[in-house]
């Protein structure tokens, strides 16, 4: 669809500055650092989010690119305005393009990690973001974006660890979820029959019983947090094995409703759904916003 990759939107409708600007850059921020225009362009963006997100202006930060992809979530895919800078990955819902996003969710790079998936169907130039909050698959445009978008994260995430000096994140990766239209029975037992509740330690669907234990995940949360059966037995068997204690586990009745009602829904995805949507043939729709393409400012 539309432009490809390369045709690079200048900043400020003026392509000489812009590219004076890029050539007095060095590859994701050295003298980036410094740079008014940087400068400007996160404080836009800090503008975007306005109050409902975090201030991003810290010192060494420089916004490298941005655009929009379109996020599996757990009723559907939808497009987000992603932001890359060169130490965190920031989104948020589109609620004017350009303009003003919200729900802002920022995924500190060093932990984050990407791993290809397979076209399949429509579903095409995707991959999976892992991190140890909440790991999940984007959809870029166009196979050229994916590859842009991949080499600028992986590129930003392999010098901030060089720069840190470690060569891998050791945190534990949260799971992708599986969404929830592509489970029909619990993934674990079957029944076809059954509430929805996602395995926070391996991401599948499962049902109340097959899911009422508990386990702390401390990347993902402060309080123990809903596993599938199988997780639960190799999460004890692994603590035993390590001598560490942390189970929990819930009292099957009772406790279920409250449980998910407050994890569940924790989701970020599925509220505060862009203005413009409102048919059923949005996702179409939203993934034409014009000028939506990843913009690179290196
Ligand atoms: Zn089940
Ligand atoms: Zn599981």
């Amino acid at each position: 669809m539309g432009q490809p990759w390369g045709t690079l939107r200048t900043l400020a409708q003026d392509r000489e500055k812009w590219r004076d600007f890029v050539a007095a850059l060095v590859a994701h921020g050295k003298k980036g650092i410094n740079s008014e225009a940087n400068a400007r362009r996160v404080h836009n963006v800090e503008q975007c989010f306005g109050s409902s997100g975090q201030p991003l202006g810290i010192p060494g930060r420089v916004l490298v690119g941005e655009g929009v992809l379109t996020k599996v979530c757990r009723k559907r895919a939808k497009p987000r305005q992603f932001f890359l800078f060169n130490d965190a990955l920031v989104y948020g819902n589109i609620i004017l393009h350009k303009k003003k996003y919200n729900k802002q969710q920022i995924l500190p790079l060093g932990d984050v990690k990407l791993e290809n998936v397979n076209d399949d169907g429509n579903l095409r130039n995707g991959w999976k973001i892992i991190n140890p909050k909440k790991s999940f698959v984007v959809y870029a445009a166009t196979a050229t974006e994916k590859k842009e978008w991949m080499a600028h994260i992986r590129k930003c995430v392999d010098d901030l660890l060089l720069q840190r000096g470690i060569t891998k994140s050791c945190s534990a990766d949260s799971p992708v979820w599986v969404p929830d239209n592509e489970a029909k029975n619990c993934m674990h037992c079957s029944k076809s029959e059954f509430s929805m509740h996602h395995c926070r330690s391996c991401g599948i669907v499962a049902c109340n019983s097959c899911t009422s234990k508990r386990w702390l995940l401390p990347e993902q949360s402060p309080k123990p947090i809903r596993v599938c059966l199988t997780c639960y037995q190799k999460l004890s068997s692994q603590a035993s094995q390590n001598h560490v204690t942390r189970k929990y586990s819930v009292n099957k009745t009772g406790d279920d409703r409250q449980a998910s009602s407050g994890d569940d829904s924790s989701d970020d995805e599925d509220e505060g759904a862009p203005a413009r949507q409102n048919g059923s043939n949005t996702e179409a729709e939203e993934l034409a916003i014009h000028d939506a393409h990843f913009q690179s400012y290196d």
